[in-house]
């Protein structure tokens, strides 16, 4: 078929402007709104122990997260973290639909925020529409301009908060006050703050729509006994107007009154009377919508509902089926295994580095030597005093270190040593094992093997 002339190929997104709605599923939405913006703005700001209670310190490559510190070694446990998250998600998902997308995803969680500061300087949705429609005035000049001032403190807030879980928090706002900024700091904050203005200030549905994968594949995950939000087909229909008086049965009308509330007031703009579609984030405003007609009309809630297909067609659900039981029982199991690992987690490491650049060297009082650098790895949040020891060869002893070492909780200590053996003991190539044990925990206690070298017999 050939483009007419001049005409686009694409269509220009159209803005959508949701209708303001209260309710059951919209106060829940509030509230988790407020709870989870709250918990991201506060937290770096909480104390732990002497240091910022969630803080990912790349340039010293160590992560707090409350009383304990992750370094590189600990990445397993990250990677189970993040496994345990995405199998979390599918599960949920199974249960209960896009629960997700509509309550506790962060683009609808800033957006939810965005529109608030939106009604609150430009007015409901028919003072929106015609506001835009409006050549420039004063007033409307106000009213935008005094949007703007807030989202974009809002974003360089949310920039500043984000890069706060990377720098230490009050460093760094006192750094901003004395304009000392860092320029990869000044970048990501930047970024952040910009990619929240434009996702949740402009982009707001067309990333779900277009740029969130999860909104591609979660459909894989859904079954007929998936929680979904949809209309009572059955029911609704044949859709039409009538008088709050008139009987919908006299007239051969379903309980669907037609009044595209439950369109306006979608964030996305679809209409869920056409069925399950992707675009649909689940944020149940429809549900609250279709409610309160439903109550002003004198009939039973739910025609819009949380229901599944089965339930729909009047069928068995099912809450436990394969599907479910599969990632209930994979959850389980890495949640055990990460409890498991971290509660037997050995706070300290060592390394043993023995140096290439000697064999060995034999002294004059019939002695041989090797040296080490030793990395003793403090992982717990204070100081600890380890005794150091090294075992293997008949008569061996170190030197250049004392037989206890104290170090700061979260540090490295890094240092050379002298293992010595008499000569008589120490021919060829012996397997040692060095010994790092807490002098106030018996349990913290690490071993590593390394070689030591001797003339050959
Ligand atoms: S169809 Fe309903 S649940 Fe889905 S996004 Fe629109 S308002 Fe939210
Ligand atoms: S809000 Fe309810 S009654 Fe009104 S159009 Fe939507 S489904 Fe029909």
């Amino acid at each position: 078929m050939s483009k007419p002339q001049g005409a686009s190929m694409y269509e220009s997104a159209k803005k959508i402007y949701p209708r303001e709605i209260t309710g059951r599923f919209a106060s829940l939405s509030k509230l988790a709104t407020i709870v989870l913006l709250g918990l991201f703005y506060l937290v770096p700001w909480l104390q732990w122990d002497g240091h910022q209670a969630i803080l990912f310190d790349l340039p010293a490559r160590k992560f707090y997260l409350l009383g304990l510190t992750l370094w590189p070694q600990d990445f397993p446990y990250l990677a189970l973290l993040l496994i345990i998250a995405a199998l979390s998600l599918f599960f949920f998902t199974a249960l209960a639909g896009r629960l997700w997308c509509g309550f506790a995803c962060p683009q609808t969680v800033w957006t939810e925020a965005f529109i608030w500061m939106e009604q609150f300087t430009e007015g409901t949705r028919s003072q929106r529409m015609k506001l835009d429609k409006a050549p420039w005035s004063w007033d409307k000049l106000r009213r935008k301009g005094s949007k703007q001032f807030l989202w974009i403190t809002f974003s360089m807030w949310t920039g500043f908060t984000f890069v706060g879980y990377f720098t230490p928090v009050r460093e760094l706002g006192l750094d901003i006050l004395a304009f000392d900024v860092g320029g990869w700091t000044l970048f990501w904050g930047l970024f952040y703050g910009f990619a929240t203005y434009g996702n949740a200030g402009y982009m707001r549905e067309q990333v779900c729509k277009y740029m969130c994968p999860y909104a591609r594949f979660q459909s894989a995950m859904f079954d007929k006994d998936t929680l979904i939000i949809s209309y009572d087909e059955a029911r609704g229909e044949p859709r039409g107007s009538r008088k709050r008086s008139e009987d919908p049965k006299e007239k051969g009308l379903g309980d669907c009154i037609d009044c595209q509330l439950c369109v306006q007031v979608c964030p996305t703009g679809i209409d869920i009377r056409d069925g399950l579609q992707y675009e649909c984030i689940a944020c149940a405003a429809c549900i609250d919508a279709c409610d309160s007609i439903m109550d002003k009309m004198n009939y039973p809630r739910g025609l819009v509902r949380y229901t599944t297909e089965h339930s729909l067609k009047h069928e068995t659900v099912r809450v436990l089926r394969p599907r479910t039981l599969v990632y209930a029982t994979l959850l389980l199991v890495l949640i055990g295994l990460l409890i498991t690992s971290m509660a037997t987690r050995t706070p300290v490491i060592l390394d043993v580095i023995r140096d290439r650049n000697t064999l060995y060297r034999e002294l004059p009082d019939g002695v041989i030597e090797n040296i080490y650098t030793l990395k003793i790895i403090n992982q717990s949040n204070h100081a600890r005093t380890f005794a150091v020891s090294v075992s293997g060869v008949d008569g061996i002893e170190l030197d250049g270190i004392g037989d206890e070492v104290a170090v700061d909780g979260g540090d490295v200590l890094s240092v050379p040593v002298r293992a010595r053996a008499p000569r008589d003991n120490a021919y060829g190539i012996m397997d040692i094992h060095f010994q790092v044990k807490a002098l106030d925990d018996e349990g913290v206690a690490v071993s590593e093997d390394s070689r030591f070298l001797g003339p050959t017999p």
